[in-house]
């Protein structure tokens, strides 16, 4: 193990705010219209960059990009959505075993024709899913004895586990993530699972079942995609010397820290939405810190979502809410100690494409002395560009952030 770094770290993490700049915004990107007061008072006294936290050639999604940030390489260690949601649960996996993210989705028709009409199935409530979750597990004949079991979760989002799939041929099976696929053709997708001996009778199947009476709400088939081998990290202290934390609403972080060994903490109230509970996730950050913490990543959802929706004001307010409950309160708290902040976005989801894109990442670095000052009067895409700084692969920003501040020897 390292020598433990004598600082501590503060990872803010804002998902999906890098956007684009907008002619709506007189060529200004949200982050850049946003009023955010403490961020800009930190790039005045820090330094910014870019960091490349989606490896060329690997599909820009959170996941891998947190990944990244929290200094795992993608390339060597993502294994797919599924598993990383089912370290969340804890879920006890074997080597061998291959996890689906399956989502209960609403469209015309499990067939070539088919089109994709809702990912979430209208945002199916967490109650309604389970009850048809656990029905399917009891009376689908693919899901008795065999190698396939459901694993309810939260709304739409559930787990497909696949006893001994992950050495079999739907271990490389192409399936299009649905949130991908709104009112799109699903042929591939449909060809691709009616190719799986294990998955099109499940799918059929399940089908059949949602189509029946007993079913009230939109969700009209499986979809199971992102899948892999159970994730496995090295132990965040053992490869940093830090004790490190995760405070987030969403799953796939708190998969991310659970596998890794850190604290996943938790908060009242927190909806990865822009009503999220902000005061609560900082106390929460706060009191780990308090308590021999060393690093914490705070990660906030809705800018992302706000992106995905297509919605300016509320991109711009999700950001000016990050700078003022989030970033704000631990600046003041913690900016003249000897902690370091780095402020950034895990990837881009600017509002024209609504989804998000793979280039480098606009991050933020303030110390209290920083003594490579970049002499900047805001943050934002540009400026970060401008200093010329670029860190890739992204894995080694938290690494190079320790270096650079002297919290431990090179
Ligand atoms: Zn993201």
């Amino acid at each position: 193990m390292p020598d433990a770094p004598s600082r501590k770290y503060l990872f803010l993490i804002a998902d999906g705010m890098g956007d684009w700049p907008m002619q709506e915004l007189g060529g200004k990107t949200v982050l850049g219209a946003a009023n955010t007061p403490a961020m800009d008072a930190m790039a005045r006294q820090g330094l910014a960059g870019l960091c490349r936290t989606i490896p060329p050639g690997m599909p820009p999604g959170s996941d891998v990009a947190n990944m990244s940030l929290l200094g795992y390489d993608p390339a060597a260690n993502h294994t797919g959505r599924g598993p990383i949601e089912a370290a969340a649960q804890g879920l006890a996996l074997a080597p061998d075993d291959l996890v689906w993210r399956c989502n209960l989705v609403d469209l015309t028709a499990l067939a070539p024709h088919g089109i994709m009409r809702d990912y979430s199935s209208g945002h199916i409530t967490t109650e309604a899913a389970r009850t048809l979750i656990a029905q399917m597990q009891a009376t689908l004949p693919s899901l008795q004895d065999g190698p396939l079991q459901l694993i309810p979760g939260i709304q739409y989002r559930h787990l497909l586990v696949q006893k001994g799939g992950a050495t079999g041929p739907d271990a490389t099976l192409h399936i299009r993530p649905p949130h991908d696929l709104t009112d799109k053709p699903i042929a591939d997708d449909v060809a691709a699972y009616a190719s799986s001996a294990a998955l099109a009778p499940l799918l059929q199947e399940a089908a059949a079942f949602l189509a029946g009476p007993h079913n009230p709400t939109r969700a009209r088939s499986l979809w199971p995609w992102g899948q892999g081998r159970p994730l496995h990290l090295e132990d965040f202290h053992r490869k940093t010397g830090l004790r490190g934390a995760v405070m987030s609403a969403v799953d796939l972080i708190n998969g991310l820290g659970r596998a890794a060994g850190m604290t996943v903490l938790h908060a009242e109230g927190i909806t990865g939405l822009l009503d999220t509970n902000y005061e609560g996730k900082v106390q929460a950050a706060m009191d780990f810190l308090d308590s021999g913490g060393d690093f914490v990543f705070l990660h906030v959802e809705a800018p992302d979502e706000c992106g995905h929706a297509g919605n300016m004001e509320d991109k711009i307010e999700s950001i000016q809410r990050f700078d003022a409950r989030v970033v704000q309160p631990l600046y003041q708290r913690y900016g003249q100690t000897d902690a370091v902040f780095c402020i950034a976005c895990d990837h881009l989801t600017p509002l024209e494409v609504r989804t998000h894109v793979p280039e480098p990442v606009p991050f933020l670095l303030y110390w209290n002395g920083c003594h490579l000052c970049a002499g900047l009067s805001v943050f934002t895409e540009a400026t970060a560009a401008n200093t010329g700084l670029v860190i890739e692969p992204g894995h080694t920003l938290l690494d190079w952030i320790v270096r650079t501040t002297g919290g431990r020897q090179a």
